[in-house]
Order: C-alpha cells, then structure tokens, then sequence
C-alpha cells in the first residue's frame, strides 16, 4: 500500500570479539611455548601505573591476567600518584635496559602533574607495545608500521576474520584520537579503502557518516550513534564504552533487549554501552560489534600480540650482535 512505513525486520548480525581474541591468544599461546622450548626464551611485559585510577587499574589487572593465559611473563609497577616525571624517567630507563623486558607500557592517563608526552617518547621505540612513540606513529603513517596501537589492530583483525573487503570501499571514522581514530584511519586507508575522519567539528555529521559501507565509533558518548548515522546494511565497528546507570537510559537505549541489562545494572549500578545505539542500529546495519564483546577484548589480545613480537625483536637483534 503506497504511503505504509515498511517495518524492518533485520537485524544486524554480530561480530564476535570473544571468538577472534581467543584465536589471536591461542596463537601467541603456541608460539611463545616454541620459543621457550627452542630459544630458552619467555616474552616478559612490564606494565607501569602511577596513581590509583580504579579503570586504570581494572585495565592493567586485565593485561596481567592475559600474560598469565598465554604465557607471557608480566612484571607490574604500581607506582604512587605523587611520582614526579623524573622519577617514572628513571622507572622506564631501567625496563629499556633490560634485555628480559621485551615490552613496555604506561597505563594512560597519566597523573596531570606527570609529562605524559616526554614519558610516552622515553620508551624504546623497539618495546613500545601500545604503539604511541612517535617513531610508532610516523611508521604507520608513512605506511611502514612497527608498532601498532593494539585497538584499531584488533579491529582490523576482527574485519579479516569476517572476510569482510576494505579493498575500495568507503569507510568513516569518527573520532581522531592517537589512540584509536587515527591509528584506525591509517590502517584502513593502507588496506586501500577511501577513509573519512570526522570529528567534534564536523558538520552535518550523520550525512557523513551514513555514506559510509564500514562506519568505526571511536568518540566516548554513549549511544550516539543512532539511525540516522547508518547506512542501511553498513559494517559498524562500536569502539566505545561508556556507562549507563539509570534505568531510564537503559531502555531508551535497549528497547525490547532491555530485560538482561537492567538485571546487570541493579547488580553493579551500571551496565556498558558503546558510542551506537544498540536498538537502531540493529534495524539498520548490516553487522556490527557488541559493547561488551566486541573490539574491547581484542585490544588486549593485540596487546599479548604486540609483545611477542617484540619479544622476537629483541631475538633477532640479539643473533646480530
Ligand atoms: P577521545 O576522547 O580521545 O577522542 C574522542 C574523539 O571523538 C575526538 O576526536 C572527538 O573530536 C570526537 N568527538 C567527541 N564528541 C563528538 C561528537 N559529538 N561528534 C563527533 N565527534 C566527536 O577518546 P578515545 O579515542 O580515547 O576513545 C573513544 C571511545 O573509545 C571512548 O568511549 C573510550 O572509552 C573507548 N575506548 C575503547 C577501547 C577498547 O578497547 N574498546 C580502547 C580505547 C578507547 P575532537 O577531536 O574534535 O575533540
């Protein structure tokens, strides 16, 4: 009947972050039992935290336990939140000389008072596990990368394993930060496809963003991204976590999925979401990943990834000297 709302029905399929985390860290699992049973070699991450962030903290507990699942050996400083610049200086100085660290990383962020920019450039760019030294990060632009940040990594990961092209394809991000926006951007413009970065500033953003065949969310508001944002069928790629903690947003976010949600925030007091709209954007995309179990458990995946290979690194440079 002309002028009847056709109801959609679809509903997007998921791209399970759970599954190819595991692979990635079965993976590593393998080749770091071969190279302590033919090397005499275990990779050891050293993972510095100054102050007493509860998420910071949470996060590195996460990175340690993933150590322990694949084999990696993890050394942990939890350092006072009254440490000066010269003092962390010294801390990561003493991890580059190591010849038994392999990676290194600073928790972010760091304490105000701390120079994070001078620390993040005093890691050896050879142990730089997250990828954030600008040597890392002029690598990755000059499309030559070394180490890259361990969340657009996974996401790319996330994409082969689905088969899903890039190849040519019109992708957008959303969000420009070091960390995630831009190191993503990168990545998939190296696999060829022609990448848009939007931003705070940009205007007409869900004009933008709904052109989009693979759409990433990297912003830190929580269900931004709605409807109107998604062109029907695309690829979204859900990179935030934020909180929810009244009931209210949960069902206005949920919809008819609420039930669970609402069970898990009367137990913790919040339950996550990412920057889209998990009810519309259902309807409308293609595929997308879920918040939680999606790209989340990928980057520390990544991460474990990131520091065999500098394990290998230091391998190779060791049979060259
Ligand atoms: P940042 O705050 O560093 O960057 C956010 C970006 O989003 C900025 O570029 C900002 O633009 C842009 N932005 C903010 N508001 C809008 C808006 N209204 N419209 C368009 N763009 C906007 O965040 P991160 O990149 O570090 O993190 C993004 C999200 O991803 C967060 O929720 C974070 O918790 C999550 N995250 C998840 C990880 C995981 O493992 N799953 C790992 C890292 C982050 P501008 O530059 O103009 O300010």
């Amino acid at each position: 009947m002309i002028g009847e709302k056709i109801k959609t029905t679809t509903r997007a399929s998921l791209l399970d972050g759970a599954t190819v985390a595991s692979e990635i860290k079965l993976q590593v699992k393998t080749e770091i039992e071969l190279l302590s049973k033919e090397q005499n070699f275990v990779p050891c991450l050293a993972a510095v935290r100054v102050g007493d962030d509860p998420a910071s903290a949470v996060y590195v507990r996460n990175k340690i336990k993933a150590c322990e699942e694949v084999g990696i050996r993890s050394e942990h400083y939890a350092l006072p939140e009254s440490t000066s610049t010269d003092e962390l200086l010294s801390v990561i100085n003493s991890l580059n000389n190591r010849p038994e660290v392999s990676g290194i990383l600073t928790q972010l962020p760091l304490p105000k008072a701390i120079n994070e920019k001078l620390i993040i450039e005093s890691i050896n760019p050879l142990k730089d596990v997250d990828g954030f030294h600008p040597i890392n990060v002029g690598k990755l632009a000059m499309g030559d990368p070394l180490f890259v940040p361990c969340t657009p990594a996974g996401i790319i990961e996330l994409l082969d394993h689905y088969g899903i092209e890039l190849n040519g394809i019109d992708a957008c991000v959303v969000g420009r930060s070091q960390i995630v926006g831009r190191p993503t951007a990168q990545l998939l413009l190296q696999r060829n496809a022609t990448v848009t970065i939007c931003h705070s500033q940009t205007r007409n953003l869900s004009e933008v963003t709904s052109r989009a065949e693979l759409l990433v969310a990297a912003i830190g508001r929580a269900g931004m991204i709605g409807r109107q944002y998604i062109k029907p069928g695309a690829t979204v790629i859900d990179v935030g976590m934020n909180r929810l903690t009244t009931p209210a947003e949960v069902e206005s976010m949920f919809g008819a999925e609420s039930e669970k949600r609402l069970e898990v925030l009367s137990k913790r007091g919040y339950t996550l979401i990412g920057d889209v709209h998990p009810a519309e954007a259902a309807e409308v995309a293609g595929r997308i990943t879920p918040v939680p179990g999606g790209v989340g458990l990928l980057t520390v995946a990544m991460l474990m990834k990131n520091t065999l290979k500098a394990a290998k690194l230091t391998l190779e440079s060791k049979t060259k000297t």
